[in-house]
């Protein structure tokens, strides 16, 4: 947050995620981040934009939440990896957002999205808002890397109408060396989705030289295609749009040189996850 600014001054809506926001929440104090967590009364946000066509079905309000344990190496946000970076939000102020623009999402056959960051490390909040968002008959989607799926109960999950489920890469170790985690957890949590007839997006990011491997591809979409919740499925080209964030941010930028992918590499994607009998858009 720029010195001479206060919170109150700075707007919870964002021209898009690609703002670049930082030390929002810089006077936190750690008690009062693990109070917020726990009670989902308060959430850390990096920003609400609206008009998105591309987080979920229609017109979508999307929030974007702080905090996040993966490292992606081609992560467009860095700046929501803190959770601090964040604005902190009561959960009443967020709800009052949302509330502006309830019937606009309902004639505009959209909805509201939690995104991040990764918005299940703060899961009370996101139940608490998305909780929120159903009693007005807002549709929701969650936005998730899947590994922390595991917190959220049945209960939970039938506030949430869809996820937006991000698989990286299949490999495990490929995994690790991109994001700093382990797959298995996101993919335990696809089951565990499937199992539950919870409808899923799947999320791929097609990133030249780094996830564009045709067999591990074909491992994804041979297990999303066996899921049987796999509603459609996002290949998502590799962009530069998140260079600044890292360079502003001073950190170690690895991918300067990588090209976004040519629209032919991203058609052959997607035409292994329809070979399997999957819907690409
Ligand atoms: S999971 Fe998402 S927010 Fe977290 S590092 Fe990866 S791309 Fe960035």
């Amino acid at each position: 947050m720029p010195e001479h600014q206060t919170l109150e001054q700075i707007s919870l809506e964002a021209k898009s995620p690609f703002e670049l926001r930082v030390n929002l929440g810089r006077n936190e104090s750690d008690s009062s981040v693990r109070a917020a967590i726990a009670s989902g009364d308060v959430g850390f946000l990096h920003s609400f934009t609206t008009g998105s066509t591309v987080d979920g079905p229609g017109v979508r309000v999307v929030a974007w939440t702080s905090g996040c344990l993966w490292r992606c190496v081609y992560c467009h946000n860095p700046d929501t990896w803190n959770m601090r970076n964040g604005m902190p939000v009561p959960i009443e102020r967020a709800v009052e957002e949302l509330h502006k623009y309830r019937f606009g999402l309902k004639i505009m056959s959209g909805g509201f999205t939690l995104s991040g960051g990764e918005p299940l490390m703060q899961h009370r909040f996101a139940v608490k808002l998305f909780t929120q968002a159903k009693a007005m008959g807002i549709h929701t989607a969650l936005d998730t890397n899947g590994y922390l799926g595991y917190r959220l109960t049945d209960e939970d999950l039938e506030k949430i109408d869809l996820v937006l489920l991000d698989i990286k890469t299949w490999d495990r170790e490929r995994h690790r060396r991109l994001t700093g985690m382990d797959v298995a957890p996101v993919l335990g949590f696809a089951q565990h989705l499937a199992a539950r007839k919870k409808p899923i997006w799947l999320r791929f990011v097609l990133v030249p030289g780094l996830t564009d491997d045709p067999h591990d591809i074909a491992r994804i979409a041979g297990f999303a295609s066996g899921l049987g919740n796999v509603e459609r499925v996002d290949v998502l080209p590799f962009h530069q749009m998140g260079r600044f964030k890292w360079k502003q941010l001073g950190m170690d930028y690895t991918l300067e040189n990588v090209e976004p992918p040519l629209a032919e590499a991203v058609e052959k994607a997607c035409a292994q996850f329809r070979a399997v009998g999957l819907k690409t858009f």
